[in-house]
């Protein structure tokens, strides 16, 4: 395996490495990822063996552009391409009800399919060079925290691929909001960058919630997620001078990081600051609760789940 800069030519080397079932990982604008052609059920696999991800936890297909959509997706409502012509390329996925074509070992044995079209330049010219839809799911071990950057790849996941292109650091940050379009009302299955508001206003009405009870039948909204090593714990307070985590005051030492007062900025560096502490092994990592406004919905969401127990 080797690191390199997304050259035309490395760019070329991996998209002959994914259609020949192999994996390659990729910056996309919200985390890097571990790509592998769509329509490969062998490939597929490799990609959840490396992760360590339950089979029925379903990928996202990243496509070159919108035209793309109907090589894995049928019946795909008007709505659909009306938040495609608004929101891609960028941070939005769309759960639509997938082609035949698409093995369920993409889908984790759904018959919907999760699809989005990245705005990082080398994704999209990956997947072109690729010439098919691309699976790419943070490339992480399962519930661990995505790498934003290439120095936040874990080792283990280094020795399994067979490619990585090193984009630098992901603009966003978090992962892609996930908008389900096959439930009566479009709903999110999960909050990113592109915010509850600015979908209601492009839908012009508001988005449905998941209900409690459907959390288990949504794949991959498990409690536990996007987590560190060290156990997390939100707090209300400011963290005192020797608590090791994440404050929006001045840091007291390198156990502790300042954080962005904005929202979005905040998420951009969220993965990294919880990396580079837990690699100082405290026992607890202390996140200050960030506000409770609508643009911090994402973050939130991330935190919760970072900070929830195993049990
Ligand atoms: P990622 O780990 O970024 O690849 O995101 C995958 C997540 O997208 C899953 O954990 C689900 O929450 C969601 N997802 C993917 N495919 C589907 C699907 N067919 N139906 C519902 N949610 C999906
Ligand atoms: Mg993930």
């Amino acid at each position: 395996m080797s690191i390199v800069h997304p050259t035309q030519d490395a760019i070329n080397e991996a998209g002959r490495i994914l259609r020949e079932g192999g994996v390659v990982v990729i910056p996309t604008e919200t985390v890097y990822g571990l790509a592998c052609d769509a329509l490969n059920p062998e490939a597929v696999r490799r990609v959840f063996e490396i992760k360590g991800r339950p089979s029925e936890n379903p990928l996202i297909i990243h496509l070159a552009d919108a035209k793309q959509l109907e090589l894995v997706a049928q019946d795909i409502p008007d709505l659909a391409w009306k938040i495609a012509e608004r929101f891609w390329p960028g941070p939005l996925t769309l759960v639509l009800k997938k082609r035949l074509e698409v093995p369920t070992e993409t889908t984790g044995g759904l018959e919907t399919v999760a699809v989005r079209v990245p705005r990082h330049f080398v994704a999209r010219d990956v997947i072109k060079a690729a010439d098919r839809p691309v699976a790419a799911p943070s490339a992480n071990v399962f519930m661990g925290l995505s790498p934003t950057s290439v120095e936040d790849l874990d080792p283990e996941i280094l020795v399994d691929v067979d490619l990585v292109l090193d984009g630098g650091r992901c603009e966003i940050g978090l992962e892609s909001t996930v908008i389900d379009l096959t439930s009566d009302v479009p709903r999110i299955l999960r909050p990113g960058a592109i915010s509850r508001a600015d979908i209601q206003i492009l839908l012009g009405k508001p988005l449905g919630h998941v209900p409690h009870e459907d959390i288990r039948k949504s794949p991959g909204m498990y409690r536990r997620h996007y987590a560190p090593g060290a156990q997390v714990e939100l707090v209300k307070q400011q963290l005192g001078e020797h608590d090791c985590g994440l404050t929006f005051f001045e840091a007291h030492g390198s156990h502790q990081i300042k954080m962005p007062r904005n929202a979005q900025a905040y998420g951009a560096v969220l993965y990294g600051a919880l990396k580079r502490l837990d690699l100082q092994k405290p026992a607890r990592i202390f996140v200050e609760e960030p506000p409770a406004e609508p643009e911090w919905e994402a973050v939130w969401d991330r935190l919760k789940k970072a900070s929830a127990s195993l049990l």
